[in-house]
């Protein structure tokens, strides 16, 4: 597969041992290595540019500290800076409200994940101790609320649906229905389509402005490259989200979206979704990514 970030660096700057301080010279082969690297990983060119400028000019002037060698600094300069870029702390969903329940609205396009998504994030927080109701609001796809029944049958979470195609009317019934059956939190599940249109983003918004979800959760796929950068930004432009899930980061992904999304909509990214099973759900600590793209 891919040689380790680490490893290259180690090879690049084996000239640099027993010099004291990193400079503009000895340190141009190991910021290509770096750019290559992320680009590799899948990092948008214009983040990956700035990222690495921001690593050489740390870099630049810092001592070599004896116990370990330059390109061991280097690479932890990567490490502490990508850790940086990608939020730094681990950021929790909010489901604090005096109102019951509270609302989580989930966004993205027709095949990211985000119906699965949805279920797995009931089974999280039914774990953790909450009655969660997931709420079919994509209400033009039969086969989607079928699939969200499915998956609410296996963990255990009862689905709310209605037969017309109102998305509106299927969220606000449904906030009802979990108010009245003590649920806690109301995951609602949303339209989503091939590509982006303005039908699909107006109704994302009118969910928004009559919900006032606590949460909102942009869903994308991991595997579509670049194109994952761009479609989070025209979500963001119009939902202005809390928070990324990135899924299918079981494939063949080092995860350079989460650097690149990140960077470009400074959103966080909650959590990653790593396969089709219920459980494959995992919450995002921007160290654990950092650790990923480095290899
Ligand atoms: P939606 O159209 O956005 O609601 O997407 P779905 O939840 O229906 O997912 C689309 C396809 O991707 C389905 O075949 C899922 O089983 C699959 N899928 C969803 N999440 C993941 C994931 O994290 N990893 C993998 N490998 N497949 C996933």
């Amino acid at each position: 597969m891919f040689e380790s970030l680490s490893d290259k660096l180690e090879h690049a700057l084996k000239k640099l041992s027993g010099q004291a301080k990193i400079n503009e010279i000895n340190i141009g082969m190991a910021m290509r290595d770096i750019k290559r690297a992320l680009l590799d990983a899948d990092v948008n060119y214009k983040v990956t540019k700035n990222f690495v400028e921001q690593v050489r000019k740390q870099a630049l002037g810092e001592e070599v500290i004896k116990s370990v060698s330059p390109a061991q600094m280097i690479v932890k300069i990567v490490h502490d800076e990508l850790v940086k870029a990608m939020g730094g702390e681990q950021k929790d969903i909010n489901l604090k409200t005096s109102r019951m329940p509270a609302v989580i609205m989930v966004a993205g396009l027709q095949g990211s994940g985000k119906t699965t998504f949805t279920a797995k994030l009931a089974n999280l927080l039914k774990k953790k101790g909450r009655a969660p109701l997931l709420i079919a609001a994509d209400v033009y796809r039969p086969a989607a609320i079928e699939q969200l029944k499915t998956l609410g049958a296996q963990i255990g979470v009862p689905v709310f649906s209605i037969e017309e195609k109102d998305a509106l009317k299927a969220a606000k019934q449904g906030i009802e229905f979990a108010k009245q059956n003590s649920k806690n939190v109301a995951i609602v599940d949303t339209a989503g389509r091939l590509q982006i249109d303005e039908e699909m983003m107006a109704e994302a918004e009118r969910l928004k402005r009559e919900l006032s979800p606590e949460e909102i959760l942009f869903v994308v796929d991991s595997m579509i490259g670049q194109e994952a950068v761009n479609t989070a930004k025209v979500f963001n432009d119009r939902l202005d989200f809390d928070g990324v899930v990135l899924t299918k980061m079981d494939g063949d992904t080092r995860g350079g979206a989460a650097l690149s999304i990140k960077t470009v909509v400074d959103k966080p990214i909650k959590f990653l979704s790593q396969g089709e099973k219920v459980d494959d759900l995992d919450i995002f600590y921007p160290e654990r990514m950092a650790q990923r793209i480095l290899g």
